[in-house]
């Protein structure tokens, strides 16, 4: 072998090192930035990390853990995943590595997965009684283990597709809020990768090479929808680069005089003069009802 031929590897592979340090860095900065945007995270916190095993998941825990060794306040994490008993879940892999890096963890077993396929008609997708049952789970457990946080990884692109998803098929402008509390009150649930870009998760978690286990054990159909609003975007940033961001940020600048909802906006009292307007119309109004008889 030539000496040249031996300099283009390493050469490579610091270019490669580089580039993932740079990456890990703009992660940790991001998941920062939106811990403290949002006070995800206070002194004395139990966060729950809930784990499924793929990608976004596993980014979320490694840099909670390195932001936890430099955070100024001290707080608690525990990976929780559920074994939802799907056939050919690898049970081992999540134990394993989690006890490799030294993560307290727990394992709920529960058998959703029989039930989502007694209830669901074959063919049909599962997803939203699944994740329904998967979240009872959770929440259940959080409950009695004295959990303060659930956190969740849900990143940029999940929070911006789930505001196209109600915009176009629901009539509604909402999306996913990086922090919110739970239905039934008992839990504040925080998604601290939400300034994440997916395309910068998945190469960090190829560069740290966590071990995924695949989302496709179920069998379930995808949602046609959200695969339909996830090509549209990823469209969108081929053709213009950066406009997913320029949309996100939009989520976070919303001028409610500016748009059509009256419960945000008091529309109404716009130029009265302290609500002399709406008395001239009721006496406008009642008038002319009089004129009619
Ligand atoms: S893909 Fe499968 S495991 Fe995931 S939410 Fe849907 S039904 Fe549940």
């Amino acid at each position: 072998m030539s000496a040249q031929t031996e300099v283009i590897p390493s050469e490579t592979a610091r270019k490669q090192a580089y580039e993932a340090g740079k990456l890990a860095k703009r992660l940790r900065h991001q998941v920062g930035q939106a811990v403290a945007d949002f006070n995800m995270i206070e002194d004395g916190d139990k966060v729950m990390v809930c784990l499924s095993g793929g990608k976004d998941s596993y980014t979320m825990l490694d840099i909670l853990l390195s932001l936890q060794a430099k955070a100024p306040v001290r707080f608690e994490l525990i990976a929780v995943n559920l074994d939802q008993k799907q056939p050919g879940f690898p049970e081992h892999v999540l134990p394993q590595y989690l006890t490799e890096r030294g993560v307290p963890f727990h394992i709920i077993e529960q058998d959703t997965y029989s039930t989502v396929t007694r209830v669901i008609p074959e063919g049909k997708t599962m997803c939203s009684l699944c994740s329904r049952l998967r979240r009872g789970a959770l929440y259940h457990w959080a409950a009695a283990n004295g959990v303060t946080k659930i956190a969740l990884g849900h990143h940029r692109d999940d929070l911006l597709g789930t505001f196209f998803l109600n915009l176009f098929y629901q009539g509604s402008l909402k999306a996913m809020p990086p922090k919110l509390r739970s239905d039934d009150g008992r839990h504040v649930v925080i998604r601290p990768l939400a300034y994440c870009k997916e395309s910068d998760i998945a190469e960090y978690a190829t560069y740290r090479q966590f071990p995924i286990i695949p989302c496709n054990l179920c069998g379930s159909q995808e949602n046609l929808q959200r695969k339909a609003v996830s090509q549209m975007m990823h469209e969108w940033e081929r053709q213009h680069p950066g406009r997913s961001e320029t949309m996100f940020r939009a989520l976070g600048n919303v001028a409610p005089s500016q748009l059509a909802d009256r419960q945000l906006f008091d529309f109404a009292s716009l130029g009265s003069r302290e609500g002399a307007a709406r008395a001239d119309v009721h006496g406008w109004l009642a008038g002319n009802e009089g004129d009619n008889h």
